[in-house]
């Protein structure tokens, strides 16, 4: 069966809501139809941020982001945090924030942020189809022709908002590179990033499952530095999680997928220097009262943190007195504790993944609208695009202003008046 759009959005996660929503906004009276190939529209919004829904952080920069920052700086600057915010409040949705930044909706179920985008697209008579999944795309004179699962949709516009590849069973299976491609556009490699990393079974991780504190990881490259973040590990059964990690994870993976051998280094004690760490063992020597090495590192780490880093060093070693230690083991205990070399051997993949690296470089779109400067009447925005952001709720900030941009220019040439 063959029907007629003004615009199609393909894609109902996060950036393709937005983009109907204000499609429909600025011009009501256009058919807007989004299609989507899963069963359920918005199960990536509904798992995110732990199914609370981090939708933004107080404070989004370009520099937040992996990718051309200077295009992605010109598209935040027209749909900032605080247009967030506002946005969600005009919806019915209040929201608040955290001590680290980050943006929640006050009732802390990600549920409420998405019945607010579906319950917008109700009142604004956007046509929603699920179990749509995209085919084909062909574009003609000022026409395109959807082939979808259920038939074929003729339309004006276009905005491709289907995703990566992270968490495929929400639907992002990243099939809609292969469309835009077939349309003209190049897609850069893509990675899964935001991603736990594995460890190799031999190291203790296993022992400390579930424990998380803070940590400094350093990713080096040829012994040269390409990343530091500081934040919370988790150690896990399979190696390490937590949003440290997170971070850091892109570094690791597009490194050794270019060939590289890379590092990753454990600092457990972020905020101090190498020689503080060694000063207060010395000093801790002189203490009266008898100190094991697990006893001292157990002040300043979880337990069985600081049992496992120093039996790794050594079997005896956590149970030595601190006053015994000689010169070269306290320099190796110092070592182990600030710059532990993990033995990474890969990620968790798509599963796991938050996001994806790589996707349609950002310079094959105009940042003003977010139209494709391949084909005229399409646009593409969201994960799919060469862009990701760190951990804190600036992959949805990406998502809402990559939407507000298509879908109001999408829109304004369509209105009657204009
Ligand atoms: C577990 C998890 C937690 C996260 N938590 C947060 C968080 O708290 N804060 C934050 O900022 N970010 C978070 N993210 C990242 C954020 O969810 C994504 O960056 C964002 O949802 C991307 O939105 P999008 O609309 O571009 O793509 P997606 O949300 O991936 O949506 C793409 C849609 O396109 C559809 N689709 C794909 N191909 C086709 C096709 N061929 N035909 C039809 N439809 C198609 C898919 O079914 C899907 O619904 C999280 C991600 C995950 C996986």
């Amino acid at each position: 069966m063959s029907q007629h759009a003004d615009i199609a959005v393909i894609g109902a996660g996060a950036a393709g809501l937005a983009a109907a929503i204000f499609a429909a906004e600025t011009t009501p009276s256009l058919r807007i139809v989004l299609l989507d190939g899963a069963k359920t529209i918005g199960a990536k919004i509904l798992v995110s941020g732990g199914g609370r829904c981090n939708v933004t952080n107080q404070k989004v920069a370009a520099s937040d982001f992996h990718g051309n920052r200077k295009v992605i700086d010109r598209i935040l600057r027209r749909f900032d945090e605080q247009a967030t915010i506002l946005w969600f409040n005009a919806l019915g949705v209040p929201l608040q924030t955290e001590s680290t930044g980050k943006v929640f909706p006050v009732s802390n179920k990600a549920r409420t942020i998405l019945n607010a985008l579906l319950h917008r697209c109700e009142e604004l008579a956007i046509t929603r189809l699920a179990q749509h999944q995209v085919q084909s795309i062909t574009h003609q004179g000022s026409e395109f022709s959807i082939q979808h699962a259920q038939g074929i949709l003729q339309t004006r516009q276009v905005i491709m908002a289907t995703g990566g590849r992270s968490l495929p069973k929400t639907g992002s299976d990243g099939s809609g590179w292969a469309h835009v491609k077939n349309l003209g556009h190049t897609v850069t490699p893509t990675y899964p990033a935001l991603v736990p990393l594995v460890l190799d079974d031999s190291f203790f991780h296993a022992a400390l499952s579930g424990i998380s504190h803070d940590v400094m990881l350093t990713t080096r490259v040829k012994n040269k530095i390409i990343a530091r973040r500081t934040g919370s590990l988790l150690w896990t059964h399979f190696g390490i999680s937590g949003p440290v990690v997170m971070d850091a994870s892109r570094f690791w993976i597009l490194a050794t997928a270019q060939g590289h051998h890379v590092q990753l280094h454990l600092n457990c004690f972020p905020h101090t220097t190498h020689k503080e760490v060694e000063d207060w063992l010395i000093q801790a020597a002189s203490r009266p009262g008898r100190y094991t090495v697990q006893s001292l590192l157990g002040e300043r780490l979880p337990n069985r943190v600081a049992t496992q880093l120093a039996q790794f060093l050594n079997p005896e070693m956590a149970q030595a007195p601190v006053n015994l230690l000689q010169k070269d083991l306290r320099k190796s205990l110092v070592h182990t504790l600030t710059n532990l070399s993990l033995p990474i051997v890969g990620s968790r993949g798509w599963n796991f993944a938050e996001v994806t690296a790589g996707g349609v470089p950002l310079e094959e779109i105009n940042p003003s609208s977010m139209a494709s400067k391949k084909v005229p009447g399409l646009f593409l925005i969201g994960e799919m695009l060469d862009c990701d952001g760190r951990i804190g709720g600036f992959n949805f900030q990406w998502a809402w202003a990559t939407g507000y941009l298509a879908g109001t220019s999408a829109a304004l040439p369509l209105c009657p008046s204009s």
